[in-house]
């Protein structure tokens, strides 16, 4: 235990609270990692029984200046889910879900419920949570909001930050608040109240009104971000996929937040109508760059959601066998990568025609591909399931360079995605590096992974290199440098060259009115 008042801590909350503490070290190494290339030792672990035993965590956190860190699945790639603090794990009991309005189509659920968990009981209800982060069989909805995330459909839904409507959280210095939509002749009387809430009330009211054009100003163009603290969402003049309340509503804030600013003990979201039913054009092209450029080509069509999938993700598929039969159902010949194109629709012949319009348009515009439809939900379920798998047969590559996820978040306006990839390849390959590709092209947001082996420091060398570089390229096309991954250890180290000083200064703020302390998720 490095801290002076661990032990202080840990003997008062021991007769507060129903839940356990663990400070064994095996239990901190379980939790000294996350999905990301980081691993750092917690001061200790708390899994709490209910609201009441976070509560009392965080005021006595509060008075022992013990650094907090919330936790769900710990499936983030960007380091946000380790640090050198207490963690609190809300995935074994907080993981409730409270109430469902499907009238109102809003459903109120603890932080420690899974993504699939929730959308299985939305099921009945026609209904499901609109982001859809591949992860989401085990990530869990305190992550999913806190890393502001989104999947393969984010062109018909956004980022999670458009659908949080409401948060209760437990403040840094241990007292509670309900954030949600104000009204704007009510705001006064919520500036009004007293303690911390009131405080980052007329604080970060002040702070959005005096710096607007600051805020509009360093906000990428692109509107699939979630990196940086979420004042976009309180100005106009941005662009968004989903719609927006322009209600003042710090909800909004503790979205994308990282668990820096509050922790969530619970949320109202907005939820979405199930599909009807979904059919597939899988676009074969000869290489990745005639694929990208397709992109904004395939979007005129209105699909709900354009994957790549790339030729590494292909080439390992095929060395399984189990996957090679799969494959064997939609694929014809080999192509370099594909696209996996859907579309929504309510009967099969309109999807038969949507399927058949990809085809004809893409010839229209003399694009080189073929086009092989999939329209029964099994043949379907095969590309989803290679889809998925490819990612997870990437990391096992044999030998010591893997797939490295460092700039794999980043979003570029579709018109510039085959540049900004073809770029990146080409500067990665001048150091000697080869890259793997996946995800979601309809969006701009193509995961590139270059291959390093972190067992070298010459290696280890490289990373800062090709994320200077990736920024560089990725602001100059108004792209943002996280889309749905978070900003973590990984890449905030880069926000202020990114945002800019004044905004960069905005976000310190931020976190100085809501955490002065330095206590929640530090770093
Ligand atoms: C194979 C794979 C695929 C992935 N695909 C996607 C994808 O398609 N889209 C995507 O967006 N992400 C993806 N991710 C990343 C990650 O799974 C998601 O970002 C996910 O939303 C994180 O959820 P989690 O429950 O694991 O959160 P965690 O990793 O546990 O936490 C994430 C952040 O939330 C904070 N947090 C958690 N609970 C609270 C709380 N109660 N109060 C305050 N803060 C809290 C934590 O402090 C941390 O900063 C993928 C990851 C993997 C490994």
């Amino acid at each position: 235990m490095s801290h002076p008042h661990l032990q202080d801590f840990v003997a008062r909350l021991k007769s507060q609270i129903a839940g356990e503490i663990r400070l064994d070290r095996y239990s901190r190494i379980l939790y000294s990692t996350d999905a990301s290339i980081y691993q750092i030792m917690p001061l200790g672990v708390v899994i709490p029984r209910s609201v009441e035993d976070v509560h009392a965590v965080v005021e006595l956190a509060a008075a022992y200046r013990i650094p907090l860190l919330p936790r769900t699945s710990g499936s983030s790639l960007a380091g946000q889910a380790v640090n050198e603090a207490v963690v609190i794990d809300f995935s074994k009991h907080l993981n409730q879900i409270l109430e469902v309005n499907p009238e109102e189509r809003w459903v109120r659920v603890q932080p420690g419920v899974v993504l699939d968990v929730l959308n299985l009981h939305l099921r009945p209800y026609g209904l499901q949570f609109g982001p859809d982060p591949a992860s989401s069989n085990r990530a869990a909805m305190g992550g999913i909001i806190s890393n502001n995330s989104t999947g393969a459909h984010s062109i018909l839904y956004g980022n999670t930050v458009e659908h949080v409507l409401e948060t209760k959280v437990i403040l840094s210095d241990g007292s509670q608040a309900h954030f949600r939509p104000v009204d704007p002749e009510q705001l006064p009387q919520y500036c009004r109240r007293k303690g911390l809430e009131g405080e980052i009330y007329r604080r970060i009211h002040r702070l959005i009104t005096e710096n607007d054009e600051v805020i509009r100003r360093g906000t990428p163009r692109h509107w699939r971000r979630c990196g940086g603290y979420s004042l976009d969402r309180f100005v106009s003049g941005v662009s968004y996929r989903y719609h927006h309340d322009s209600r003042f509503n710090l909800a909004r804030l503790i979205c994308g937040a990282e668990g820096t600013l509050a922790v969530i003990t619970e949320a109202k979201l907005n939820l979405v109508p199930l599909p009807g039913r979904t059919a597939l054009g899988l676009v074969h092209f000869h290489s990745l760059h005639e694929a990208l450029s397709a992109v904004p080509i395939i979007l005129e069509t209105e699909p709900s959601a354009v994957e790549l999938l790339d030729n590494l993700g292909l080439t390992l598929c095929r060395e399984v066998p189990e996957y090679a039969r799969l494959m064997q159902t939609f694929m014809e010949g080999s192509p370099h990568c594909l696209l996996i194109t859907e579309y929504y629709g309510r009967e099969e012949q309109e999807l038969a025609r949507k399927v058949q319009h990809l085809s004809e348009h893409l010839r229209r515009h003399n694009v080189r591909c073929t086009v092989v439809p999939a329209l029964e939900p099994w043949r379907q379920q095969n590309v989803w399931t290679v889809r998925k798998v490819g990612l997870g047969l990437m990391m096992k590559i044999k030998g010591d360079y893997k797939p490295i996820p460092f700039i794999e978040d980043a979003a570029v306006p579709v018109e510039h995605l085959a540049e900004y990839v073809a770029r990146i390849e080409r500067f990665c390959n001048e150091l000697g590096t080869r890259v793997a590709y996946y995800a979601h092209a309809s969006a701009g947001c193509i995961h590139v992974r270059p291959l390093i082996n972190l067992k070298k420091q010459e290696e280890v060398d490289k990373l800062p290199q090709i994320a200077a570089f990736s920024a560089e390229l990725v602001g100059g096309y108004g792209g943002a440098l996280s889309s749905e991954h978070g900003d973590g250890r990984c890449r905030s180290w880069l926000n202020e060259r990114f945002f800019g000083k004044e905004l960069y200064g905005l976000f310190k703020q931020v976190k100085q009115i809501f955490d002065p302390q330095n206590l929640l998720n530090p770093g």
